[in-house]
């Protein structure tokens, strides 16, 4: 422990000359609180169902109508960027978009495309846009969930899946951006992949969606009034987050991860106490609910920790659009035979949903028997999508935890 403190001295150190060197004043870091942030610390477990739909129903007769629940929304979303180490928020640095690569095709075309969410710190991804010229575009961010983080061309980002969901809604008009994890992917890049499993996970993550919409509202063909956000398990934890804390995500599909009783079992989801503020537990589902009355589809399956959302999860949050009288607003689609895969059923619910609250056009997908047609995409391999093939982030770029903790969580 005596050394670890030594070298975070020795950290500090340079950091002070580093930042203090244009004359500026360096950031007062805590060197507890960064201890905290690079460690792999869970701070909520998983708890038996019948507990979780307790606590979901005691939660609920602390609200019963729409003053106790906005009371209660302002409390969890200033927590959950207290706990985050996200309140005040970082301030918006020029995203500098860097633009490596470009695929076209009939019906669509895919950048690869990164850009600052701090200095220093790159979201990178594909960014799939409907082909031609286009006016009031619909947007989607599409976080990926958890996967193998070696090598490259297996991690999430790059999967046919992922490339499915993002061709389909570009070929009906959506722009779609698809982003590493941290330290997925190109993200490893940065620090490695080991940073993925530190309480810095959920900051970075979120912070990377919350700015991914920046980048969205910058491209002058999006739509502002139209952004979306769709991901499944760990992308399905940032998607409910992203919505929760961002009121420009009109329409958000959280798949496979919006339970009671499960908080995420990666450091990336529960390694911040976030469901432990305002003096109550909270938990995933009230979490989604911060999105309401923003058009909502969770979707669930019958084997892993989503298995009550019909009779739990579902109801609540129904409970709590129509404080707004906007019940009709949250769907489920739940999948009683299924486990926790990405499966047909749960891709074609999210693609059916966005084409509902968007007006978009189905046909352009489907086939002649009327069902989605996946095979009709071009699979690009990892190659093709790498925003940064030869290995190498910008000048500039921080390749340590420490800097990263400091660019985001203290410097202000
Ligand atoms: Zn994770």
């Amino acid at each position: 422990m005596k050394s670890f403190f030594y070298l975070l001295t020795c950290s500090f150190g340079l950091l002070s000359v580093l930042l203090t060197g244009c004359g500026g004043k360096a950031p007062a870091v805590d060197p507890q609180k960064m201890q905290l942030a690079l460690k792999d610390t869970l701070y909520n477990l998983p708890v038996e169902p019948e507990i979780g739909a307790e606590r979901l129903q005691s939660l609920l007769q602390k609200y019963p109508n729409i003053a106790g629940w906005e009371e209660r929304k302002k409390c969890l979303r200033e927590g959950l960027l207290t706990a985050m180490e996200l309140n005040p928020l970082p301030p918006k640095s020029p995203l500098k978009p860097c633009y490596t690569g470009h695929n076209s095709f009939e019906h669509y075309t895919v950048d690869n495309v990164a850009f600052e969410c701090v200095p220093g710190l790159w979201v990178i991804g594909n960014l799939y846009k409907p082909a031609g010229e286009h006016v009031n575009c619909p947007a989607v961010l599409q976080p990926h969930g958890h996967g193998r983080q070696e090598p490259l061309k297996d991690c999430p980002r790059f999967a046919e899946k992922t490339q499915y969901m993002a061709a389909s809604l570009a070929k009906m008009g959506v722009a779609v951006f698809c982003y590493d994890m941290f330290g997925y992917g190109e993200s490893a890049y940065h620090a490695g992949v080991g940073v993925h499993n530190t309480s810095l996970a959920v900051s970075v993550q979120t912070w990377s969606s919350l700015r991914a919409v920046d980048f969205l509202l910058s491209l002058k063909e999006v739509d502002p009034a139209r952004i979306g956000i769709t991901g499944r398990s760990g992308g399905g934890t940032q998607t409910f987050l992203a919505a929760a804390l961002d009121e420009r995500i009109a329409v958000s599909a959280p798949v496979d991860q919006v339970s009671c009783f499960f908080p995420g079992g990666c450091i990336c989801e529960s390694g911040r106490p976030i469901h432990s503020q305002c003096g109550m537990l909270s938990n995933n589902a009230e979490i989604a609910a911060l999105a309401a009355p923003r058009p909502q589809l969770i979707v669930s399956e019958g084997q892993d920790w989503c298995r009550t959302v019909p009779e739990v999860e579902y109801p609540f949050l129904k409970t709590i659009y129509g404080y707004y009288g906007k019940a009709g607003l949250v769907e489920n689609a739940h999948f009683s035979d299924e486990r926790h895969l990405n499966t047909y059923n749960k891709r074609s619910a999210v693609l059916r949903f966005f084409a509902k609250h968007w007006n978009l056009n189905l046909q352009l997908i489907t086939n002649e028997e009327g069902e989605f047609d996946e095979a009709d995409f071009t699979f690009l391999p990892t190659e093709q999508l790498a925003v940064f093939p030869d290995k190498q982030l910008p000048e500039g770029a921080l390749h340590t935890m420490e800097d990263i903790y400091v660019a985001l969580c203290v410097s202000r």
